[in-house]
């Protein structure tokens, strides 16, 4: 099967590489011509773990191309998935369809044959329905599908997830768009992945209404874990004890700085705007997003306060990508920290494993070091900010030997307060 993805960043790349490797011919567009000549000479734009081989190996195999010519590849492919991005509207939080709509418009321009429109972007519900008016003013003539099929891939692990999802959510009209998608889902579907059709409404609430459940398990732990800094409670425990009851579970449920990354952040602003819209107040998820928004003030006030700073001090900051095993620092909660210290007059010296020039770009007061060690030499406070693995095991006597003073924010509780008190230092967790 012919498919065009246009949008080759993080979903319409991973989307790209996993569909070939099923055995179709994907050509991946994008307008960002640099993206596109990298990604022509090898060169992976992101960094995520197995992407990089699995590009290669469907290159090679010439079932996967990249182009910024949308037209070179609409002349054989009957499916077009939309890709890009719905970041959220300045100034309000609903989704920026601009980019979505941009891009249907031109497919559908160039377009003379039937194509199913299928949005993998994250768009609000009423999004595909409109988007049909979009397509039919922008080619009267064109004879046309649009189906709903959100993407629930996680950075870090997406290709495992794309090819081993927990469901695919199609929404659909016709039975045309239903036995497209079933065949560019075949390699799942006959090892009975669910794949769940639904209606466009739904598919688009389906997505929103998870990402904003997630959000919401991650801001309930993160509530408690304000509660046991209060009360003498160990947030670990909480967690520990309340995820050992199936009904609960224990995924999302680690206190931390609050969620952040290129989706919940933006996507559950939406889905309030959109319910606003439909004249529903969304009172449990408001209240998810205002504590988050909260929540990095509280952490950083929290620092200043135990470690005493002052203007001119020096705060080693480990990690900046948003989670470990990705170089997304959309919406970090570790830069946003490390801002508003620097606004505060502190130094920041940081330490990502890979996400420093893109960080640096974003802000270019950060300090970057070679190493977590070197990160730490001066230090008045260090914080750990990504769980990455490398954070996990520091010598903290070589830590010891060159810091000014000896107080840690460890934000992800990966050590036992116990160890690092023992070493001399002054341990401060979440929720403990
Ligand atoms: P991204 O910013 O990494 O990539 C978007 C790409 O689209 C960019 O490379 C941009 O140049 C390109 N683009 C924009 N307009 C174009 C056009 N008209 N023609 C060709 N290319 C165009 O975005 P992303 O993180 O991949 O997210 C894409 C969508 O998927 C968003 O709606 C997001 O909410 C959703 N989503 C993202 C994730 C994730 O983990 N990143 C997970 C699930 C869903």
């Amino acid at each position: 099967m012919k498919i065009t993805i246009v949008g080759t960043g993080y979903v319409g790349l991973v989307s790209g590489a996993c569909l070939s490797d099923f055995g179709h011919q994907v050509v991946c567009v994008d307008k960002n011509l640099e993206r596109i000549q990298d990604l022509k000479k090898g060169i992976i734009p992101i960094y995520e773990p197995g992407l990089d081989i699995l590009v290669k190996k469907n290159v090679k195999s010439r079932r996967l191309t990249f182009t910024d010519n949308i037209d070179d590849s609409l002349r054989s492919s009957e499916v077009v998935f939309i890709a890009v991005g719905t970041p959220s509207r300045r100034g309000e939080g609903g989704a920026d369809l601009s980019y979505v709509h941009e891009a249907a418009q031109e497919i559908a321009k160039m377009s003379d044959n039937y194509i199913l429109f299928v949005t993998k972007s994250t768009v609000p519900v009423g999004s595909n329905r409109d988007l049909i008016k979009v397509i039919e003013k922008a080619n009267p003539e064109l004879k046309f599908d649009v189906a709903s099929n959100p993407e629930f891939l996680r950075e870090g692990s997406a290709i495992d997830d794309f090819m081993r999802p927990d469901r695919v959510v199609v929404g659909v009209e016709s039975e045309r768009a239903k036995e497209l998608m079933l065949e560019v889902y075949k390699p799942l579907y006959l090892r009975d992945f669910p794949i769940m059709f639904t209606s466009l409404e739904s598919a688009e609430t389906i997505k929103y209404a998870s990402n904003a459940f997630l959000a919401t398990k991650i801001t309930f732990i993160n509530e408690i874990a304000q509660l046991c800094e209060n009360s003498g409670a160990d947030i670990k425990e909480v967690s520990k004890g309340m995820g050992l009851d199936e009904r609960i579970g224990n995924k999302f449920l680690h206190a931390g700085p609050g969620y952040g990354g290129s989706c919940f952040p933006k996507d559950v602003k939406a889905f309030i705007s959109t319910a606003e819209k439909n004249n529903v107040n969304l009172s449990i998820i408001s209240a998810v997003d205002k504590f988050n928004d909260e929540r990095v003030e509280r952490i950083t006030s929290k620092i200043i306060a135990k470690s005493n700073l002052q203007k001119e001090d020096t705060v080693s900051l480990l990690g900046l990508s948003f989670k470990p095993n990705t170089d997304d620092i959309r919406d970090s909660t570790s830069l946003k920290i490390a801002k508003l210290l620097i606004n505060k007059g502190i130094r920041i010296k940081s330490y990502d494993p890979v996400s420093m020039e893109i960080a640096k770009s974003e802000n270019t007061e950060l300090i970057l070091c070679n190493n977590a060690y070197e990160a730490c030499e001066d230090a008045k406070a260090i914080i750990i900010g990504t769980e990455w693995n490398e954070f996990r095991a520091l010598d903290f006597l070589k830590i010891k030997k060159h810091a000014t003073n000896l107080v840690i924010f460890d934000l992800r509780n990966i050590y036992k307060a116990k160890d690092l008190k023992d070493l001399g230092f002054e341990y401060f967790g979440t929720g403990k």
